[in-house]
C-alpha cells in the first residue's frame, strides 16, 4: 500500500501505555516569558514552549507535555494567544512520552501539522517504541519511578511532516534547528541567533532530572540529559559540544527553569569538560 494511503487510513493514537504520571515540581503550572515572543510553561516536570507574540497572532507550540494534560495546555495557550487561536503548527524536539504526551489530542483539536526530525519517525509512526527506561542507573526513587514511564510507539503519521533539511524551522524565520542526537536519535534543539536564545530540549537540562528532590524543588543547575532514557552517550557528548559552540545567552531546556548569563556559561563549560564524570552513569544498560 502506498505510504500516503496508509497514512490517510491510520488512526492517530497515543501509545497504549500513555498514562498520567504521579510527578510534580514547585514550578508545575507556572509559566515564564523569557523574550517578548517566547514563553514556557511547566507541565508537572516538563516544559512546553510557545513562540509568537501574545494576543491574536500566529504562534507555534514546541512539545506537548505530560500524558493526559491536553486541556491544561490548551487553557494556557488560550490565555496567552486568545480563545480559539490555534497554533500554526506543533514542533517536537523528540518523541519521548513527556514531550509527546498530548500530541494526538492537541493536533486533532487544533487541526495542525506536527513537525519532527526524520530519525525520530519510527517512534512517531507506530513502527517501534524506545527502549524501556534503564531503572538501574543511579538516581534512586526517580529512576525507579521511571519504570512507569510510557515508552511504546505512538502513531501520528497522518499529521507528521519532516523538518526541512538544512536547519530552517517552519513558520519561524529567525530560528534554526540543530540536530542533537544521543538522548534520542532524532532529537533537535532550536536556536535564535539574534538574542542567542536556545531551546536545548533534553540535550542538556537545567535540573538534575534523575534526582527526585531536585526535580521537586527545581534547583537550577546545568546537567546532562536524563540518564535513564539516554541511549548513546558518545553522541550525547558531541551534541552538547555543538550547543556550547553556539554560546547561548539564555536557555530553556526540556526540564528545569530557564537559565542565562554566567551561571549558564559556567555550567556548560563544566559539564562539557567533565562530561563522563558528571553526566554519564557509572553503570547501566546504555553504557556497559
Ligand atoms: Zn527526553
Amino acid at each position: 500500500m502506498a505510504a500516503e494511503n496508509r497514512n490517510a487510513m491510520t488512526k492517530m493514537r497515543q501509545s497504549d501505555d500513555n498514562r498520567w504520571i504521579p510527578m510534580t515540581s514547585v514550578a508545575s503550572k507556572t509559566g515564564k516569558e523569557v523574550a517578548p515572543d517566547v514563553f514556557y510553561y511547566t507541565n508537572q516536570i516538563v516544559n512546553v514552549i510557545m513562540i509568537g507574540q501574545p494576543g491574536g497572532g500566529n504562534w507555534i507550540l514546541i512539545d506537548t507535555g505530560m500524558p493526559q494534560c491536553a486541556e491544561e495546555i490548551m487553557h494556557v495557550a488560550e490565555g496567552r494567544f486568545g480563545e480559539g487561536n490555534a497554533p500554526t503548527a506543533i514542533i517536537l524536539t523528540h518523541g519521548h512520552f513527556d514531550h509527546v504526551g498530548n500530541v494526538v489530542h492537541l493536533s486533532e483539536a487544533w487541526d495542525v501539522p506536527v513537525f519532527a526530525h526524520t530519525l525520530e519517525y519510527p517512534y512517531l509512526t507506530g513502527e517501534k517504541g524506545y527502549p524501556a527506561p534503564d531503572t538501574s542507573v543511579e538516581g534512586g526513587l526517580l529512576a525507579k519511578l521511571s519504570a512507569l514511564y510510557p515508552h511504546e510507539a505512538i502513531d501520528i503519521s497522518k499529521r507528521l511532516l519532516p523538518l526541512p533539511d538544512g536547519g530552517a524551522v517552519p513558520f519561524l524565520d529567525e530560528w534554526r534547528w540543530v540536530h542533537v542526537p544521543g538522548h534520542s536519535p532524532g532529537q533537535i534543539a532550536l536556536f535564535r541567533e539574534r538574542d542567542r536564545l536556545l531551546l536545548s530540549a533534553d540535550a542538556f537540562v537545567t535540573v538534575r532530572q534523575d534526582a527526585l528532590y531536585k526535580v521537586l524543588v527545581q534547583k537550577e543547575e546545568v546537567h546532562g540529559p536524563p540518564r535513564y532514557l539516554t541511549t548513546d552517550w558518545t553522541q550525547a557528548r558531541e551534541s552538547l559540544r555543538r550547543l556550547c559552540d553556539l554560546m547561548p545567552a539564555t536557555v530553556i531546556a526540556g526540564h528545569g527553569q530557564y537559565m542565562e548569563g554566567e551561571a549558564l556559561q559556567q555550567g556548560l563549560d563544566e559539564l562539557l569538560q567533565n562530561f563522563d564524570e558528571l553526566a554519564k552513569p557509572d553503570h547501566g544498560r546504555f553504557v556497559d
